[in-house]
């Protein structure tokens, strides 16, 4: 498609954090009105819709989610990326399209650019949603919030994708949890402080924060399943400043992956009740602190729907380029808050973006069962993550074709 590949290398060249995408924004809005699609922009802050109706049928929600991060490109890309912009928290940081979104957004405009273009092929209502802030978790709430399923066709279905580090080309899924959960916060300790010299006088905040850290493992370790599993990290924990003094509290900065949902909800519960407990028999003269930092719900795969999809793909793929993953992956994303919403089903899949040479002599139809990548296959995230445009673009184009036309072909 003309354009295309010049419309990626833009966007990969001018990333921008989450919940802040005006550019992207403006590029999507622009693109779409230019395509015939309706177009509705600041949508929970920077999300765009577009509604394209053709005829009775169902509605088929595609998204695509827009926000870049934090990252110093390091890729070496002609169009890499060397804009900086200002986090959250006032300060000047690198800005890179480290997690493939400019390849979501891109792969969208081309598949609205064909359903616009050719309205034979399809019937009923499309739904393109461009949405912000996927990384903080915060995107899909807010054009949720922003009454999204009173402004929109309702839809039947949501369709969603993400590109990786698989060969490009192919494409995976599975029914049921496809991503983890993930619910980060921090817990402010209280002790009481005073001279290092005497302990008697005081309540040790640390003493309490070890006693907490050693004993949030005996969760995964002694309250969940051997069928089951989860994560939990304490990633941050802060306290103190001078040898001679005990501090007046601590911090702790937790994250948790879980992979179903009455696992999720015992993880979390066993976390409050072991910080509560700790803090009792410390004599902390005041209850724990807690604060959401984010929260990533389960994405879920409807089996049904994602048989449909696997179908679908395969025709348009042939089977040697359709996997099923195995198992979920540990990493979180907030696409299924949209199917939840609305109540209907979600399909949720991956597409490689990585040049299939980087593979050597791994076995690529294991896919699902790689347990670590060889060490030339930058994951997303990394400064070095750069999908080869031919044919990752192409894919992802044909893949929310191929997955809509399973709902809104004429033919069905
Ligand atoms: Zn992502
Ligand atoms: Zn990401």
């Amino acid at each position: 498609m003309p354009g295309l590949t010049e419309l990626y290398q833009d966007l990969h060249r001018h990333p921008e954090l989450s919940m802040a995408e005006t550019r992207t924004a403006a590029i999507v809005s622009d693109t779409l009105r230019a395509q015939g699609w309706d177009v509705t922009e600041h949508v929970g802050s920077t999300g765009v819709v577009g509604v394209l109706q053709n005829g009775p049928g169902p509605v088929v929600l595609l998204r695509a989610d827009m926000d870049g991060l934090p990252v110093q490109e390091d890729t070496g890309l002609d169009y890499a990326s060397t804009d900086t912009g200002i986090d959250p928290d006032g300060r000047e940081v690198p800005l890179m399209h480290a997690c493939g979104h400019d390849v979501h957004v891109t792969c969208l405009l081309g598949a609205t650019a064909i359903f616009a273009a050719d309205r034979s092929t399809w019937c009923g209502t499309l739904v393109a949603v461009f949405q912000p802030g996927e990384e903080t978790a915060q995107g899909a709430q807010a054009m949720i919030d922003d009454g999204f399923l009173d402004r929109f066709p309702r839809p039947d279905v949501c369709l969603g994708q993400h590109v990786g580090p698989m060969p490009a080309g192919t494409v995976v899924t599975r029914p049921g949890t496809i991503m983890a959960a993930a619910d980060s916060f921090r817990i402010r300790l209280f002790g009481r402080g005073g001279h290092g010299s005497s302990p008697e006088n005081t309540v040790d905040p640390i003493v309490m924060g070890a006693a907490v850290v050693g004993r949030l493992q005996t969760i995964v370790a002694r309250e969940v399943a051997a069928g089951d599993s989860a994560v939990v990290t304490v990633g941050s924990f802060n306290s103190g400043h001078k040898e001679n003094i005990i501090p007046s509290e601590a911090e702790l900065k937790i994250n948790v992956r879980t992979f179903d949902e009455a696992v999720r909800d015992n993880v979390l519960h066993a976390i409050h009740r072991i910080v509560d407990g700790e803090a009792t028999v410390s004599g902390a003269p005041k209850e724990p602190e807690y604060t959401a930092l984010n929260n990533f719900p389960l994405t879920v795969n409807d089996a049904a729907a994602t048989e449909t999809v696997v179908d679908a793909l395969t025709g348009a793929f042939g089977p040697d380029r359709v996997q099923a993953m195995l198992r979920p992956l540990a990493g979180s994303e907030d696409f299924g808050v949209f199917g939840d919403a609305a109540g209907c089903p979600s399909v949720f899949w991956h597409f490689g973006g990585t040049d299939p040479k980087l593979f050597g002599d791994n076995d690529t139809k294991e896919i699902g069962a790689r347990s670590a990548l060889p060490a030339a296959v930058p994951t997303n995230h990394s400064p070095f993550f750069a999908p080869i445009i031919d044919p990752t673009l192409q894919t992802g184009i044909q893949a929310l074709l191929a997955a809509a036309a399973a709902w809104n072909s004429p033919n069905m």
